[in-house]
């Protein structure tokens, strides 16, 4: 067994009520981390450091280039440690090590970015309307910012916050999720190394219920950026709300993938395949509503069954593994309960649909590739998340037809299609409710380019220019030029 510590005030710290709770590798089925448990009273000091760390100290006299040079710093650390965070996360959370290992070389790229974005965070100089009076507008950092996390991918969903929180010249308390939270005490360490101030940087482990509504309702934090599930989500908004907390919510998905007669058929096998069975299908992305045109349906579902049937199941960590165990027991469990729900609503399961019996996945949490066609869109396996690999297969006829049932959703994540015809492309790319859209191809994400949700995916949007933002507020200073004050009874 590893132990691990917390990391408040660049101090490394047990829990102060002295409790841990394991960590488990799903491949095994053992526990394998001791993690500090924290309460409230741990969630309290994290936020009481990242305070003092923003107000005084060196982290709010660094200028921009300084926070942004700390920021290209981590990121080189980052990519030093690639391999050995790409094997924890493999161990903490399942997901297999080509995946994750590409992740962990992906990652740095978020401190390159807003690294370099910090010192161009500009005000400007507004030729307002008033005489005698210069006006500009600052941007400011907003406080301390709290990231909680899901378990599936924890360093990727925290680096779409953290990098621009600090680029923004915020101080950030992080928890991750108490099924993955080793990988995120190990990027403190890295924090550590690369010189950022103590306090800047912390994080508190543990569960939602303490320290998570600890951290959302505490008034010194000013900002939620939150990554999860959308009942966790909407109470997170809620206790949010009544302090005016600045939020970003990421939340879950049910997003259609359309294949039309037109396709380049292989490639959208392909796409299909990586939406729903790629990290075993825990990904808020996942193509998990699969709408197929009818004259090609019984034809392109063979291909995709053929293709599934190919998947080896097995270790995470070894490279020929294509799909690895889920990462929770509770998950595994939830799952199954999705394959008996669909078979109880009359979807017809035409491929896997139980746990592997074969000796060598008695341990691990396994779950097979599942395929139910006759879907209906109105049924429960159609319009929940299940977040696993299970795909709901359902036929259509028109493009009307494809939109209508793509948006019957209260989700609005992610979305994707295949054809080759330019003016369908650009009529479906519209008309789809979704905060991501993906044609002729699938599971395409960069630090560039915005990622969020409409609909009941969430708030806002992380990732790409504009996002830091998310991190900032605006200031109006308005300087008089003239030598004597007006009237005082009446606006200027
Ligand atoms: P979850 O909502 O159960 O937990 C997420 C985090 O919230 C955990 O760290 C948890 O401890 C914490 N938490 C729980 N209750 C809390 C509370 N009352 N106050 C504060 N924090 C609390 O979600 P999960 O099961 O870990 O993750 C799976 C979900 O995440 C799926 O719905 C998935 O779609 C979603 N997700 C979304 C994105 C995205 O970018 N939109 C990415 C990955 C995962």
């Amino acid at each position: 067994m590893q132990t691990y510590k917390m990391f408040i005030d660049g101090q490394w710290q047990d829990a102060a009520a002295g409790e841990t709770f394991a960590s488990y590798n799903p491949f095994t089925g053992e526990a394998w981390a001791a993690i500090p448990k924290g309460k409230k009273e741990d969630a309290e000091r994290a936020i009481v450091a990242a305070q003092k760390a923003f107000t005084s100290g060196p982290w709010p006299k660094l200028t921009a280039s300084d926070r942004g040079h700390l920021l290209r710093r981590l990121g080189d650390l980052i990519a030093e440690n690639a391999e050995r965070l790409a094997k924890i996360e493999v161990v903490d959370n399942g997901k297999l090590i080509n995946e994750m290992l590409f992740q962990l070389k992906y990652i740095p790229q978020w401190y390159y970015y807003f690294g370099g974005l910090a010192d161009k965070i500009e005000g400007a100089v507004i030729p307002i309307d008033k005489p005698e009076t210069f006006n500009y507008t600052r941007h400011e950092p907003l406080g301390v910012c709290v990231g909680i996390t899901a378990w599936n991918s924890p360093l990727l969903l925290l680096s779409y916050k953290l990098a621009p929180a600090l680029a923004a010249g915020n101080t950030f308390v992080a928890k991750p999720s108490e099924f993955t939270s080793v990988s995120t005490l190990e990027l403190a360490k890295l924090v550590e190394q690369a010189g950022f101030p103590p306090g800047v940087f912390n994080v508190v482990t543990g569960f939602g219920a303490d320290v998570g509504e600890t951290l959302t309702t505490h008034e010194h934090v000013a900002k939620i950026a939150f990554t999860g599930s959308e009942a966790t989500g909407r109470k997170i908004g809620e206790v949010a709300a009544r302090s005016f907390k600045k939020v970003t919510l990421e939340l879950g998905g049910k997003s259609p993938h359309i294949v039309f007669a037109d396709a380049e058929i292989d490639n959208a096998v392909n796409g299909v395949i990586s939406g729903i069975f790629a990290a075993t299908g825990q990904t808020c992305i996942a193509g998990s509503r699969l709408l197929i045109e009818r004259k090609i349906h019984d034809q392109f579902l063979e291909k995709v069954i053929a293709l599934a049937r190919t998947a080896r199941m097995g270790d995470p960590l070894l490279t020929s593994t294509q799909v690895g165990p889920v990462t929770t027991t509770q998950q595994l469990d939830k799952i199954l309960g999705y394959i008996d729900i669909a078979k109880k609503e009359g979807a017809e399961c035409v491929f896997g649909g139980g746990r592997p019996t074969e000796p060598e996945f008695s341990k691990g949490w396994f779950v097979e590739p599942t395929i139910f066609s006759s879907v209906r869109n109105d049924m429960r396996i159609a319009q929940e998340e299940v977040f696993g690999p299970v795909l709901a297969v359902i036929p259509f006829e028109t493009d009307e037809e494809a939109i209508q049932i793509a948006n019957d959703s209260r989700y609005g994540l992610a979305a994707g299609f295949w054809t080759q015809d330019m003016r369908r492309i650009l009529r479906m790319s519209a008309a789809i409710q979704a905060g991501t859209v993906w044609v002729n191809t699938y599971r395409t994400i960069s630090y560039m380019s915005p990622l969020g949700g409409y609909k009941h995916s969430g708030i806002g949007r992380e990732n790409g220019l504009a996002s830091i933002q998310n991190y900032l507020q605006t200031k109006s200073v308005m300087i008089s030029t003239a030598s004597s004050v007006a009237n005082p009874f009446i606006m200027r």
